[in-house]
């Protein structure tokens, strides 16, 4: 093979990790833009001869400067980057950046993200903006969409930490909610009365050949990811049937979506299942996604490796599975001890088919993802009973 570009990657976390995997195997040197010296990608690959993984934060602009001045395509990790200067980037020829600075833009702003999507037919719940963080403001969203309503940040969230679901309108309630969402900028979203939450991840190349891999279930507790199913069925119980129909219609609504923003790589399609059997986009993310890390053994090619084929414009991989069933549990810390990551961990070590996967975070925090365990086998009860010897009993959960 033809040497390879060199790829900087803006954000060296657990998505940056497992990007560095498939890019060791096809020899595509990487560069990690991140602060800390071993954070959980840099652990993984030495950074290409002669040159050093930038020890930075992705929103600093010397450092992101100092990262294109080294590679030929830029790309990210996380959405919650500096946008600016990708574009100042950009423009002057620096570095190449995908996808396209003003897609990343617009995802880190959730409210204007979902205002695009609607502006463009994509189904989303009714949503209105929270033009400043006050009782009566909330009071009149909480009235337009009715209660509960989701108050949401329309910036820096991840994993929940921008969401607060408002029962009342009391005084108290509201001014809880508030104070947990900080002084980030808000907006309201109507609740949505899902019967499941559905993924697509769709990969599109710089040529516009798109993509997308099955849809799949996704369970989340306090608006975090806990487990994802493989492939989507139209029932929880073992051997339902396998619903081609609301497949087709998630994966047809993901490249849709995916289609009305500009830049090449893998995108994460976040939707919701109403009971009549539509679907309303959540969110999409402009990177590799949790929702998809079960395409690392259960997918002929994994999203991280297609990511790379994409923005490097290498013929892009088979998207289908390559068993009939599969299941991701992450693994969430619990308190600061490592303790219930490690046990977790060794019991999976134990059950055929499964596949651990830890971040090398050196520390733990509650509800921080530590690491996620792949379950594949040959039919969804042999490989939801897997997932119940390693969650032991939590009904909620209830794969
Ligand atoms: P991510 O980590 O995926 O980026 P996030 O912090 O950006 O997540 P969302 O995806 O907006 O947050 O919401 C997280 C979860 O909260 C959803 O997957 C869903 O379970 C729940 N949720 C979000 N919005 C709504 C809504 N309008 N109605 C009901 N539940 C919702
Ligand atoms: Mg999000
Ligand atoms: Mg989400």
């Amino acid at each position: 093979m033809a040497p390879r570009k060199t790829v900087g990657i803006l954000g060296g976390g657990q998505l940056g990790r497992m990007l560095t995997h498939p890019a060791a195997l096809l020899n595509i040197p990487l560069l990690i833009l991140d602060k800390g010296e071993y954070t959980p990608a840099k652990q993984t690959l030495l950074a290409p001869a002669s040159l050093a993984h930038p020890d930075g934060p992705f929103t600093s602009e010397s450092h992101i400067r100092e990262l294109a001045a080294a590679c030929d395509v830029l790309t990210v990790e996380i959405e919650h980057v500096n946008a600016d200067v990708l574009e100042a980037v950009e423009k002057e020829g620096l570095c190449e950046v995908q996808p396209s600075p003003a897609t990343i833009r617009l995802i880190q702003d959730k409210y204007l993200q979902k205002k695009y999507l609607a502006e463009r037919g994509i189904p989303v719940a009714p949503f209105a903006v929270v033009e400043e963080s006050t009782e009566a403001n909330v009071k009149e969203v909480a009235a337009e969409l009715g209660l509960p309503v989701m108050l949401k940040a329309r910036t820096l969230a991840y994993d929940g930490r921008g969401n607060s679901p408002l029962k009342s309108t009391d005084s108290a309630a509201i001014a809880n909610s508030l104070e947990f969402l900080g002084d980030r900028p808000l907006y309201a979203e109507g609740w949505v009365p899902f019967v499941k939450e559905v993924a697509v991840m769709v990969v599109r190349n710089k040529e516009g050949e798109v993509r997308s891999y099955d849809a799949v279930e996704t369970i989340h507790r306090d608006s975090i990811l806990r487990v994802c199913l493989a492939p989507l069925r139209s029932g929880t119980a073992p051997g339902a049937e396998v619903d081609t129909g609301v497949n087709d219609k998630a994966r047809q609504l993901a490249e849709k979506a995916v289609a009305t923003l500009d830049g090449a790589g893998i995108f994460g399609v976040e939707m919701f299942l109403l009971e009549d059997g539509s679907l309303l986009l959540n969110e999409i993310a402009p990177r590799p996604h949790n929702s998809g890390h079960h395409t690392i053994e259960a997918c002929h090619v994994s999203q991280f490796e297609n990511h790379l084929r994409a923005i490097l414009s290498l013929p892009l991989g088979d998207t289908s599975l390559r068993v009939p069933s599969a299941a991701m549990v992450n693994v969430l810390g619990v308190s600061s001890s490592m303790e219930p990551i490690d046990d977790i961990a060794t019991k999976a070590l134990s059950v055929p088919g499964a596949s651990v996967h830890l971040y090398g975070k050196a520390e733990s925090r509650a509800a921080r993802k530590m690491g996620h365990i792949t379950v594949t086998g040959g039919s969804d009860a042999d490989v939801r009973a897997k997932v119940r010897t390693l969650l032991g009993h939590q009904p909620d959960l209830d794969a």
